[in-house]
């Protein structure tokens, strides 16, 4: 998708503020942090939503939202995380191109999540 934003960051056309990258994903820091350390997790290729991502690529972007919420806790630290995921206009969905947040959790942060 050509005229798709995370498309351009994904495949580093657009740069971003990336914490991990590998030939299939790139993870980067949400520009409008809902917490300290935000991150996304983005597919280098195109799809609209979760329904689109093939099965082996949806079980791998989770299994590194497993990794890289470990290293979160280590490395700022943080308490907690939640970790979204946002399918459709109506569901919140603002970027139509897959992502999972990842957002770390502080005690008494009072983010709006
Ligand atoms: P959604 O609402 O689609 O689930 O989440 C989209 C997220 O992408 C939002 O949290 C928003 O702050 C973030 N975002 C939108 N445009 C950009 C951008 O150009 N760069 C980065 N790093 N994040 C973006
Ligand atoms: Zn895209």
């Amino acid at each position: 998708m050509s005229d798709c934003i995370f498309c351009k960051i994904a495949n580093g056309e657009i740069p971003s503020a990336t914490i991990y990258e590998d030939e299939t994903f790139r993870v980067f820091l949400d520009l409008g942090p809902a917490t300290k350390g935000h991150a996304l997790i983005v597919p280098k290729q195109h799809y609209a939503n979760l329904c689109e991502v093939p099965d082996e690529t949806a079980a791998k972007a989770f299994i590194l939202a497993k990794k890289i919420v470990s290293y979160m806790k280590e490395a700022l630290p943080c308490d907690g995380y939640n970790i979204v995921q946002n399918n459709g206009e109506a569901a919140g969905q603002t970027v139509p191109h897959f992502h999972i947040h990842l957002i770390p959790r502080y005690r008494d942060d009072h983010a709006g999540i």
